[in-house]
């Protein structure tokens, strides 16, 4: 006799699942691969959870019916697999549960353009149309107010949901909280790790920064208590990382790269960021020159095995427009904005991939024994 999948399912709709009442396939139990060969039948069955109480009652049952419904010459004993979603689920981050992904911008050292390619990237997920927060942890330099054109901005406390929090300031399409707006800049370089750790834990934990697609963090350089106690406190979805292409900041770029990859933290490093990477002059735009050598950190990125998720040329109006606060990246249609646009998809492409990886719905296979 010719078996096909048609009698299978009918077999199977014989069988009930105790922990519904339904048959399996009005349930949605039985998975889209069976497979005949002859006599031979196999297929999958989906149980919610690897641990169901019904799996082998079930899986009997479904053989039973099979060699009672359709021949009792069959090959089923055994064929029939039990498989469920896979259990390690990405938790939600608990403090901020309507946050998708969390990034942590950092830098070896300062001056490299950490804060300038935060901003930028800010600005340019948001001209992507996703929801985009700014956190500028960066005690020792506070520089997101003033790109961001928001210098005079006062958070206000406002009432939500019965909790007091802090409205953040927002322009650009960013909403944004920088320790700046509560101390002057002198006094958080004298702050101790602990009390800068604090407070930087009240700018995300009681503010209103609703839902959003990616939450970045403006770190301080190097590496410190502060970021340890943040990736402890956050669930980071990954790091990135910025250098020149200098060989002085490539050392310190990869000291940072290693805390973040390291045991204590085990943050994943989404990629390099080589800023300065050339420098064009306006009146020449084809021309590059390689002030701080050339291809440093796309070496970096190969040594240590981490994507080069972009290369940002130094170009005057970068630096004009950070003074004056209006991040190039608002206009993509520039050679600079189209550069910060370019690592913005990057970006998304990379947390997506990683996303992908710990898709919930992913399954594991259940053995019966
Ligand atoms: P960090 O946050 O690493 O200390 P900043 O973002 O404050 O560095 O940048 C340091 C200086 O370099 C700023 O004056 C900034 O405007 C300038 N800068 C950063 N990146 C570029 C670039 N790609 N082209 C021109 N100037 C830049």
């Amino acid at each position: 006799m010719n078996i096909y999948p048609k009698l299978i399912m009918d077999a199977l709709e014989k069988v009930r699942y105790p922990g519904n009442g339904k048959d399996l396939v009005t349930a949605g139990m039985v998975e889209d691969d069976i497979r005949i060969e002859g006599m031979k039948v196999s297929f999958s069955i989906v149980f919610e959870k690897p641990n169901d109480p019904f799996i082998k009652s079930v899986i009997k049952a479904a053989e039973t019916a099979i060699l009672t419904y359709v021949s009792p010459d069959v090959e089923i004993k055994g064929n029939i697999r039990a498989v469920a979603p896979e259990i390690i689920r990405p938790e939600p981050d608990e403090l901020l549960p309507d946050v998708k992904n969390i990034i942590a911008i950092s830098s070896g050292k300062g001056g490299v353009g950490k804060s300038t390619v935060a901003a930028n990237l800010a600005v340019a997920l948001a001209g992507l149309g996703y929801k985009v927060g700014l956190l500028d942890a960066d005690i020792f330099g506070p520089s997101q107010p003033k790109m961001f054109n928001v210098e005079d901005a006062r958070p206000f406390m406002e009432e939500v949901n019965g909790r007091e929090l802090i409205q953040p300031a927002e322009n650009y399409g960013v909403k944004m909280l920088s320790i700046g707006f509560f101390v002057n800049k002198n006094d958080a370089i004298l702050w101790r790790g602990s009390m800068a750790s604090n407070a930087l834990k009240q700018l995300i934990s009681d503010a209103n920064w609703g839902e959003l697609d990616y939450f970045l963090i403006d770190l301080p350089p190097g590496t410190s208590d502060i970021h340890l106690t943040l990736v402890q406190t956050l669930g980071i979805t990954g790091a990135v990382v910025i250098s020149t292409p200098q060989e002085v900041a490539l050392a310190d770029a990869r000291k940072g790269i290693s805390m973040f990859t390291g045991e204590k933290i085990d943050v994943p490093v989404l990629g390099l960021i080589e800023n300065m990477a050339w420098f064009t002059p306006a009146e020449l735009p084809e021309n590059k020159y390689y002030i701080f050598g050339k291809e440093g950190c796309k070496r970096l990125a190969e040594e240590l095995d981490v994507p080069l998720l972009g290369q940002i040329p130094i170009v005057q109006s970068i630096c004009e427009g950070g003074d004056s606060g209006k991040p190039v990246a608002l206009n993509p249609d520039t050679i600079t904005g189209a550069a910060f646009r370019a690592l913005a998809e990057n970006i998304v492409v990379k947390v997506e991939e990683r996303n992908r990886n710990q898709d919930p719905t992913q399954r594991v296979i259940v053995t019966v024994k």
